[in-house]
């Protein structure tokens, strides 16, 4: 290991290509060279159990697709990550009403996902079901080694440090970032997204009958369009674009049995957002 003295600072470092950088010049971060990224679990599919989509509709919704799931983990090596939902927003709301900073807002919300996971993760404890911090994410594989089927807590653990949002301050980094973030560090085979419409519309169904169904889309292509109301988090766009290992998110219909089965299976059901740059 060469140590370098600099002559007129006197700063020292060690020798390699980064020595003495800022790491911010442009110039310099796009000359880098970067080995592949090496995918830790290529074979896993991370499954976002939506919150307020699934979850909250409780059994009747719920039991269906945590069945569907069990079916599966025989075949398919699964992940599950779970979303906040109406309690999130509950307590968001109060905590707006008390002037609660975003940072405040984030760390209530990552309380609602842990809720959501230690029930998912009780319904599945017969089937191997284990429920993981964020922190145990290396321990995948010896769990996976034993048949287990892991279940995470979606909200990213930014915390406090959740940036601003640029508008308002809901923190805009929530469970559906979450569970692309897990997926896209594990270089997971893909990240579904589980939730109560066939995928994404031209605009919430719920709001405008009219709105059309998209079966597939590039995520800037989407981003263009800039619709007023999503299906996912708006970030996970952005961050799909910037990817490294996932180049495609899938959304489909939970409360429609086998749609779950069929998307392990690599089918085109609901919507496919892929990356397009
Ligand atoms: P989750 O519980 O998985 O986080 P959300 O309730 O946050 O799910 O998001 C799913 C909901 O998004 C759908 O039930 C739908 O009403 C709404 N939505 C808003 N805009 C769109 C759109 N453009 N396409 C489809 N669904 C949309
Ligand atoms: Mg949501």
């Amino acid at each position: 290991m060469a140590l370098i003295r600099e002559r007129e600072s006197k700063r020292l470092h060690v020798k390699s290509k980064l020595m003495g950088e800022s790491l911010v010049g442009k110039d310099f971060l796009r000359s880098l060279e970067y080995r592949e990224t090496f995918r830790v679990f290529p074979d896993v599919s991370v499954l976002k159990v939506g919150g307020q989509s699934i979850t909250d509709m409780g059994a009747v919704a719920l039991l269906p697709v945590i069945g569907e799931i069990v079916e599966n983990a025989k075949r398919h090596k699964v992940v599950v990550s779970t979303g906040g939902g109406t309690r999130s927003r509950h307590v968001y709301s109060i905590a707006m009403d008390l002037g609660m900073p975003t940072g405040i807002i984030a760390r209530l919300g990552q309380s609602v996902s842990e809720q959501n996971a230690l029930m998912l993760t009780v319904l599945l404890s017969p089937h191997g079901g284990i429920k993981v911090g964020h922190d145990d994410l290396t321990k995948l594989g010896a769990y996976f080694a034993q048949g287990c089927i892991p279940v995470i807590h979606g909200m990213p653990p930014y915390g406090y440090w959740e940036h601003p949002p640029e508008e308002g301050r809901i923190p805009s980094n929530r469970t559906d970032v979450g569970a692309f973030l897990l997926a896209e560090v594990i270089g997971a085979r893909q990240c579904i997204f589980i939730k109560d419409v066939d995928g994404l519309y031209t605009d919430n169904p719920k709001v405008d009958p009219q709105a059309e169904f998209i079966p597939i889309i590039g995520a800037n292509e989407l981003m263009e369009k800039d619709q007023d109301d999503l299906v996912v988090e708006r970030i996970v766009l952005e961050l799909l674009d910037r990817s490294q290992n996932i180049s495609r998110i899938q959304i489909i219909n939970g409360l429609k049995e086998g749609s779950i089965t069929r998307a392990l299976n690599g089918e085109h059901v609901g919507t496919i957002i892929y990356k397009d740059n």
